[in-house]
């Protein structure tokens, strides 16, 4: 009998604390959700947990469903009628009878009315088909809960910050749930939790305790004692009750693996524990961290020095036009710098309404107000030359999120005399140089390269860098956990509360 697998993305992280909206058009890379074929085409061959599956099931001649594909940029809580927009083709999906269901998750996604909207996908489907194998992927930036675990039968998630295994993470969990049809494993499951919020700028491998954990979880799989190891280090801006560090590991119950994974998930999370003062993150004063870029590029000219707005960035609900940066280095006179992206519609369409070639005095940036964190938007008067407008469309060349086609909406280029600057219509963190060379600038050959990232951007730029400075500006990403009003989390928490 062939094999029928239901294959679905619903993607969203969530930061409670961003003032932006995440309507049903805010989900799909700027072109809204995809629903049945169309689902497949827009992820079939990109380097994707849900292209994964697709591979897999076809490597098994398997029949497949996919009834919605929908990821949106990280924002605020989307609203209950949008969710049900997701879930509920995933829930007819699954009604109509199938073997497996394979999920490609965020992990941190909240709705208006319900703060683990992973866990409630999950245990609606599981209401649907009491014994229906489920697998999950999830994104390194979970918060795990134990509905979640309750309802699925496999959860795996990525393993580098920037996520360039997405695919790999994807394969790890269809490869295991398959073993479970199969009768060649019996997955079982251990996971845990502690009091801890991780600085995401201290997330990489190569930052934190992260990587060590990391390397003892390839270990123990590689030796066979479990399946699966992953550490989830926290989405620390997702204000719920189950924030926090944690971790999953899956072994084979027919080798006695129930009591290995429960060691591997206690070692896991007693070397956070251990270590979780190097998961806090110390920023030095914006105006010294910009004066240091500065001479770092007068130094070592040839490649660019990286500038890192880290406080705002898209990829994590950040407004992506807080000017704060922007404003230190047209302060301190930086030249031949290149910065991307600031999102701000009004300054494009006085951009496009100008024209190519032409000077355009603006108010650039700061149309975004941040009551969460008693932020109001501040724009910054600019004035230059229009050096070029496009559609924002291109096709993403990796090593992340390779094949994807990604859509800034109307772009167009500022350029000061010093200063180019790309703004964008519409959000885009900047981890592949196609948001400059899209638009005619090779951030190589620049002495400065300005990126509203936090880890991200190393993908494609930490390559080029000569040298990277962290610059602490302002927004709702910022990496001091203190300027969050908190509400949810649960107390006392490391590091807001002496532990
Ligand atoms: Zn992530």
């Amino acid at each position: 009998m062939r094999r029928r697998y239901v294959v679905a993305l619903i993607k969203h992280e969530t930061n409670t604390f961003s003032p932006i909206a995440t309507p049903l058009a805010s989900f799909g890379h700027g072109e809204g959700p995809a629903f049945g074929d169309a689902a497949r085409a827009a992820f079939e061959g990109t380097a994707t947990p849900m292209a994964a599956y697709l591979d897999l099931a076809r490597a098994q001649n398997a029949e497949v469903v996919t009834p919605v594909a929908a990821e949106s940029w990280p924002s605020n809580k989307a609203s209950r009628a949008t969710f049900e927009a997701l879930v509920r083709p995933l829930e007819d999906a699954v009604r109509a009878g199938c073997d497996a269901v394979l999920l490609d998750l965020h992990g941190a996604m909240v709705i208006e009315d319900c703060d683990d909207a992973e866990g409630e996908i999950v245990q609606r489907l599981r209401r649907i088909a009491p014994d229906l194998p489920i697998a999950v992927t999830l994104d390194y930036h979970t918060n795990l809960s134990g509905t979640l675990v309750d309802h699925a039968t496999v959860i795996t998630g990525y393993r580098t910050y920037p996520h360039v295994d997405m695919y790999e993470a994807g394969m790890r969990t269809g490869r295991i749930l398959a073993g479970a049809l199969d009768g060649t494993v019996l997955p079982v499951m251990a996971w845990g939790w502690r009091p801890l919020i991780a600085s995401v700028m201290r997330h990489a491998p190569e930052d934190g305790p992260s990587g060590d954990i990391l390397a003892f979880a390839r270990r123990m799989e590689a030796d066979g004692t479990v399946l699966a190891a992953t550490l989830l280090p926290s989405f620390p801006h997702a204000d719920t009750p189950h924030t926090g560090v944690s971790a999953i590991v899956v072994a084979d119950a027919r080798r006695g693996g129930r009591e290995d994974a429960h060691a591997v998930c206690a070692h896991m999370l007693d070397v956070a524990w251990e270590r979780r003062a190097e998961y806090v993150f110390r920023a030095p004063p914006l105006a010294a961290s910009v004066a240091r870029a500065k001479a770092l590029g007068l130094a070592s000219p040839g490649a660019p020095v990286l500038l890192i707005d880290h406080c705002d960035n898209c990829g994590s609900g950040g407004a992506q036009d807080v000017m704060a940066v922007v404003a230190e280095i047209l302060r301190q006179q930086l030249d031949d710098v290149a910065i991307a992206p600031i999102r701000d519609p009004q300054a494009v369409a006085v951009m496009v309404g100008a024209g190519v070639g032409q000077h355009v005095r603006l108010s650039l940036g700061g149309r975004t107000d941040m009551p969460a964190i008693g932020l109001k938007g501040t724009p910054l008067e600019v004035e230059g030359r229009v050096q070029a407008i496009t559609d924002g469309t291109f096709t993403i060349e990796g090593p992340m999120y390779t094949g994807i086609r990604t859509h800034l909406g109307r772009t167009a280029v500022l350029d000061t005399g010093r200063v180019e600057i790309v703004v964008t219509e519409r959000p885009h963190e900047p981890f592949d140089l196609g948001v400059f060379t899209h638009a005619g600038i090779d951030p190589r050959t620049k002495r400065y390269v300005m990126l509203k990232s936090r880890i991200h951007y190393r993908a494609g730029f930490g390559p080029i860098a000569s040298h990277i400075v962290e610059c602490a500006g302002a927004g709702v990403t910022n990496a001091d956990l203190s300027v969050y009003p908190y509400r949810k989390l649960p107390r006392p928490i490391f590091p807001l509360d002496p532990m």
